[in-house]
């Protein structure tokens, strides 16, 4: 029996999680955990049951949470974990830190090579599970090593070659809560940097549908060895699949893709988690009947229907 009193932390009990995801939808969860700092976590970690479900989540920029909620906990980094520090030409970043807020202090210090992670909404430990990536850099480029709490409460530190990162993949045991991480970019000239920040900024705006209830990518782009399998053109992206069997002119509820970005889904008022699910579902269906190719989501779908 867990003694919640004994913490440092706050626990919500029917934390209404979807409506602060992204796509501003979705279900609560059954506990909320939002320890105080890393101690905190790694005892509460030891003292809960290993049979219960357990699940980190960061900004909630990548994932639909079902109507139906999240059983067990879900843990979510506060303050403490949002600390960035600049040595040299690197950086430590807490896990809860925002992406944009990292990118910002490179930028600060005159740090090049994180300026990508500006573009990517969420958080450093969501960043780091999802190899996130944009305009041809990804983290695996510029991590050196993470900080991490195994599922039992203890501290496992990685170095970058050991987490078998790939495209939006990476390989840790299942259950590891990234709790920081170091970043190593090149000095150079800062005005140089912050010039390549507004740049991005610029292209997501016309790029990305970012002022609307999203999710980012929703597919992985297919493989070489999918497309190939398919008989598909090499280098065809998900998007370009989402067009050909009809998404863009797809409604399910307020479920839509976005004109702007046909590969990510938006809620364009009152969408349901299930409806968005539905979509993505629909298109998979007709791209595999189609093409023969099954699309995989990108966008982790959490909790029950
Ligand atoms: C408008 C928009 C644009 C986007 N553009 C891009 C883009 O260009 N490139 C890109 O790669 N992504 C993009 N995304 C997707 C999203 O921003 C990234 O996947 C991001 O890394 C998710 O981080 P998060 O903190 O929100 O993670 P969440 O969505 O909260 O979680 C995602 C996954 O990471 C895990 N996770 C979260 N925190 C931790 C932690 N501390 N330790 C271990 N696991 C953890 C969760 O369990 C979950 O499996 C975009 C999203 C939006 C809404």
């Amino acid at each position: 029996m867990i003694d919640y009193d004994s913490y440092e932390g706050k626990f919500t009990s029917n934390a209404p999680l979807g409506g602060q995801s992204w796509f501003r939808c979705g279900g609560r969860a059954d506990l909320l955990f939002e320890p105080k700092d890393v101690d905190d976590l790694a005892v509460f970690l030891k003292e809960y049951p290993k049979d219960e479900p357990l699940i980190i989540l960061g900004g909630m920029a990548n994932c639909i949470i079902r109507d139906g909620g999240i059983r067990g906990c879900v843990i979510r980094l506060g303050k403490s974990f949002t600390e960035i520090e600049v040595q040299d030409n690197k950086i430590m970043a807490g896990a809860g830190a925002l992406n944009g807020s990292v990118a910002s202090a490179a930028a600060k210090a005159g740090i090049g090579g994180l300026e990508f992670l500006s573009g990517i909404p969420g958080t450093i430990g969501g960043a780091v599970n999802m190899n996130a990536g944009a305009y041809g850099s990804e983290v695996k480029g510029v991590l050196i090593s993470a900080m991490s709490l195994d599922r039992d409460g203890y501290f496992i530190p990685f170095a970058t070659h050991e987490m078998d990162m790939s495209y939006r993949h990476c390989g840790v045991p299942a259950g590891t809560i990234f709790v920081g991480a170091i970043f190593e970019g090149v000095q150079e000239d800062k005005e140089a940097v912050r010039a390549r920040l507004k740049e991005i900024k610029a292209k997501r705006q016309t790029t990305q549908p970012i002022s609307e209830q999203t999710g980012g990518s929703t597919f992985a782009n297919p493989s070489a060895k999918e497309l190939e399998q398919a008989g598909l053109p090499e280098g065809t992206r998900a998007w370009q699949l989402v067009e050909k069997v009809g998404g863009r002119e797809l409604q399910i509820g307020c479920a839509r893709m976005s004109d702007k970005h046909l590969n990510f889904m938006i809620n364009t008022g009152s969408a349901t988690a299930t409806d968005l699910e539905n979509l993505g579902d629909e298109i998979i269906r007709r791209v595999y009947k189609e093409f023969g190719l099954t699309l995989h989501w990108e966008i982790k779908r959490l909790g029950d229907r």
